[in-house]
């Protein structure tokens, strides 16, 4: 029986995994639905603290595992398929090479996973010029047009603070009414760099090694054009990666994130603790994440101490 087990190995669960190694629970960790999580898709992270230079994302992830594995966390690739969980433990988890496992304790911290508009160049170009993240990746580009796609609060929010670095930002929806709330509709309407394009689909991504523009298909009128730009940023909304305990009775949000109680880790059972985007419909940063799983082994080992 294990003591602890932790899914997902990206800022959540790797932090996770720092402290419960140090507080001797010697967690084995599983890798979630993306190894390392989003980060390792971005390039260079300028806002993660103590890296004054910024610090490649795939690196950040790497050094935060080593760091766990220093003090005694075990990491392994596969992924956990399914799950049986009893209240107070133990719980029952299926691994992807076909083995049963039981810990007393689980930190959920399986990540979220950005929607994609699904259309051509978006995967070729992802993280040249196509990102999930304007705050991560919105300072790259100075002076240049760029493309932010959505109509939700997150795409008001990333447009508004694309125009501190953009040229202008073209706002691409692909309906004609904002889903976003009307004061962050209407602060992004009122600033002079954001051009709004409502019942537009964007139907390719184009550029060779790097985004060069969008095209674009004005739905009232059925006309098609290209519209230079260097970036695209997708706010589309996360789908959170939840489904699996969702089903084995972790209570969820209507979005799918995973519901935490009285401002802990703690979910709706006990002993099952969440962290990181699977379980933050707002913040979705790294380092939000990587707090979020330092509490979720504190409240981990208090759990397993008061059992003992
Ligand atoms: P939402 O789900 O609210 O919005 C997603 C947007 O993306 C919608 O406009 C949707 O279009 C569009 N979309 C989804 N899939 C596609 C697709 N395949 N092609 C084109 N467009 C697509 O997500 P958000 O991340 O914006 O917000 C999530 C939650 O967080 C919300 O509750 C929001 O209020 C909250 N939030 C609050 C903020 C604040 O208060 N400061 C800031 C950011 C988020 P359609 O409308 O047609 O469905």
């Amino acid at each position: 029986m294990e003591k602890l087990v932790i899914i997902g190995n990206g800022p959540a669960g790797s932090t996770a995994a720092i402290y419960a190694a140090r507080a001797g629970l010697k967690p084995l960790v599983f890798a979630g639905n993306i190894p390392g999580g989003l980060l390792t898709q971005t390039g260079d992270v300028e806002n993660f603290p103590g890296f004054p230079n910024g610090v490649n994302g795939f690196d950040l992830v790497m050094d935060i595992q080593f760091q766990a594995e220093k003090f005694g966390a075990f990491f392994e690739y596969e992924q956990i398929t399914d799950v049986a969980l009893t209240p107070g433990g133990p719980h029952t988890l299926k691994v992807s090479d076909g083995r049963t496992i039981d810990c007393q304790a689980l930190i959920i911290a399986s990540g979220a996973i950005p929607r994609r508009l699904d259309i051509p160049g978006e995967d070729r170009l992802y993280g040249n010029g196509v990102s999930a993240c304007a705050t991560c990746d919105g300072a790259f580009y100075k002076d240049v047009p760029v493309v932010v796609a959505g109509g939700g609060d997150s795409a008001m929010e990333e447009a508004l603070f694309l125009t501190r670095f953009a040229s202008e930002v073209h706002l691409i929806h692909r309906r004609d009414q904002l889903r976003a709330s009307l004061i962050m509709a209407e602060r992004a309407k009122q600033h002079p760099k954001i051009k709004f394009h409502l019942n537009t689909l964007i139907t390719e991504i184009v550029g060779d090694s790097k985004v060069s523009g969008v095209r674009i298909l004005d739905r009232e009128f059925n006309k098609e054009s290209l519209l230079p730009c260097s970036a695209v940023f997708t706010a589309l909304g996360h789908t959170p990666s939840s489904k699996l305990f969702h089903d084995a009775g972790v209570e969820t949000d209507i979005a799918g994130f995973i519901v935490l109680k009285n401002n802990t880790s703690c979910t709706n059972i006990s002993g099952v603790f969440a962290a990181g985007d699977c379980a933050d419909p707002r913040y979705r940063q790294a380092i939000v994440a990587a707090g979020m799983g330092a509490r979720a082994a504190m409240d981990a080992e208090k759990f397993l101490a008061d059992a003992e």
